[in-house]
C-alpha cells in the first residue's frame, strides 16, 4: 500500500459559546470554531483521516503541513507509522518541537492509525490493545465567562443536559467557587486557569480554591514548561496538579515526571505528535505513577482518536469537550454527549469520516498534492 494524495482542509465553522459576549482567543472574539483536518488516500482505496490543533486562522499550520509534511508521505507505506513519524520529527526538528511541524505530524499519525484500522477491519482501540468500556464520560470544559452570574448559570445548564463532569477555565476564585455551590459537593471539577501566575500567586490561589475541592489545578503558572514551578506549587498548595498540552513530546513529559511536577498528564493527541506519542507518554505515566488524562479542544478525528485512547487505558479517564455550539458539527451528531458519555465507534479505523458537506461548506482553503 502507497500513499497517493494528502490534502489538508482548513474549515471555520461559526460556532456560539453559550453566553452572550464570546471569550477571547488570542485577542480575538471567538465567533468561529477553526478545524484542521488532513486527508490521505492510498492506492488501495482507503482514506484516513487525521487533525490538527488549528486556531484563530492559523493559517500558517495549513501551510507547514502542505509545504513541509505532506511532499514527504507521497509513495510511503502508511502503515510504517513509527518510521513515518520518526523522519518527519528528524527531518523538520530544526523547524520547532512544538507548534504547527507538532501539530502537523499529530493529524498525520492519526491518520495513519485510522488507515491501519480500516485496512484490519479493527476499531482503533483494538490496535491499542483493547478497550476497559464501551463508552467514555466527557467533561464539559466551560470557557472563561468572567462573573459569578453567568458561571452558576452554565453549570446549572451543563448538569441538566446530563454531563457529570466539568471543567472550569476561571481565573477568579469566586467564580470558581461559585461553580462548586452550583454543581454540589458530588460533581467532579476540574480547574484549568492557562498558566496566569508565578508560583508565590499559584500556591495562594490553590490555597483560596482548596474548599472547593477541584480534581486538579490546571497550568497554575508560566511558562507552560515551568515544571519546576509546577512541583512547587504541587508540593505547597493545597490541589493536584495537571498539565501537558503544551508539551512537545514524551521527553517533555518525563522532565515534568522527574520534577515531580504532575498528578496529571494531559498529552494532546492533536497537538503533541498524535496517537503514538500518547502511547509513549502514557507508558511513561504509569512508570512515574502519574495518571493520564488526555487534553482535547477539538471535535473531529482528533476528538475520536482520544476517545478510543481513554477507552484504552485502565481507568478510563473522561474526554474533554469544550462547551461551543458548532453549527454544524464536522463529525456525526452521534457524537454529542448522551448523559453525559460518549460510545466508542466499534467501525474500523476511528469510527467516522468527516462530513464532506461541512467540508465543502466551511472549507477557507484547501490545497492539494497528488501524485501520480
Ligand atoms: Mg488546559
Amino acid at each position: 500500500m502507497k500513499i497517493t494524495r494528502v490534502v489538508t482542509h482548513f474549515l471555520s465553522i461559526p460556532c456560539t459559546a453559550h453566553t452572550e459576549h464570546a471569550p477571547l482567543i488570542g485577542g480575538r472574539e471567538w465567533t468561529h470554531f477553526d478545524v484542521v483536518l488532513i486527508r490521505i488516500d492510498t492506492d488501495e482505496g482507503i482514506t484516513g483521516w487525521g487533525e490538527a490543533f488549528g486556531r484563530a486562522r492559523d493559517l500558517p499550520l495549513k501551510a507547514v503541513i502542505d509545504t513541509h509534511i505532506a511532499p514527504k508521505l507521497i509513495g510511503k507505506d502508511p502503515t510504517q507509522i513509527a518510521v513515518i513519524k520518526k523522519q518527519l520529527e528528524f527531518e523538520l526538528h530544526n523547524f520547532g518541537r512544538i507548534g504547527p511541524v507538532a501539530y502537523g505530524i499529530a493529524g498525520v499519525d492519526i491518520a495513519l492509525w485510522d488507515i491501519l484500522g480500516k485496512r484490519a477491519g479493527l476499531p482503533l482501540y483494538a490496535l491499542l490493545g483493547g478497550k476497559y468500556t464501551s463508552k467514555i464520560d466527557v467533561y464539559a470544559s466551560l470557557l472563561r465567562y468572567g462573573t459569578v452570574s453567568e458561571v452558576e448559570r452554565i453549570t446549572h445548564k451543563v448538569l441538566e443536559e446530563g454531563y457529570r463532569h466539568i471543567k472550569l477555565h476561571e481565573i477568579g476564585i469566586q467564580e470558581n467557587l461559585a461553580a462548586r455551590r452550583a454543581a454540589g459537593p458530588d460533581i467532579p471539577i476540574y480547574l484549568d486557569v492557562n498558566c496566569p501566575w508565578d508560583v508565590r500567586q499559584a500556591i495562594d490561589a490553590s490555597h483560596a480554591l482548596a474548599e472547593g475541592k477541584f480534581g486538579w489545578l490546571e497550568e497554575p503558572v508560566w511558562p507552560p514548561e515551568n515544571y519546576a514551578g509546577i512541583a512547587e506549587v504541587r508540593r505547597r498548595g493545597a490541589l493536584r496538579t495537571a498539565a501537558g498540552e503544551n508539551a512537545g513530546s514524551a521527553a517533555d513529559f518525563k522532565l515534568a515526571f522527574e520534577a515531580g511536577a504532575l498528578d496529571f498528564a494531559q498529552p494532546d493527541l492533536t497537538k503533541t505528535l498524535g496517537i503514538s506519542e500518547a502511547i509513549r507518554i502514557a507508558a511513561l505515566a504509569d512508570a512515574y505513577n502519574v495518571a493520564v488524562v488526555p487534553h482535547n479542544a477539538v471535535y473531529g478525528p482528533g476528538l475520536l482518536a482520544t476517545l478510543h485512547f481513554n477507552a484504552s487505558r485502565p481507568d478510563t479517564p473522561p474526554l474533554e469537550r469544550l462547551y461551543f455550539a458548532l453549527e454544524k458539527h464536522p463529525l456525526s451528531q452521534a457524537l454529542e454527549p448522551v448523559n453525559g458519555s460518549i460510545a466508542v465507534p466499534e467501525t474500523p479505523g476511528l469510527g467516522f469520516d468527516p462530513d464532506p458537506e461541512v467540508i465543502e461548506r466551511y472549507s477557507v482553503g484547501v490545497s492539494e498534492l497528488a501524485w501520480s
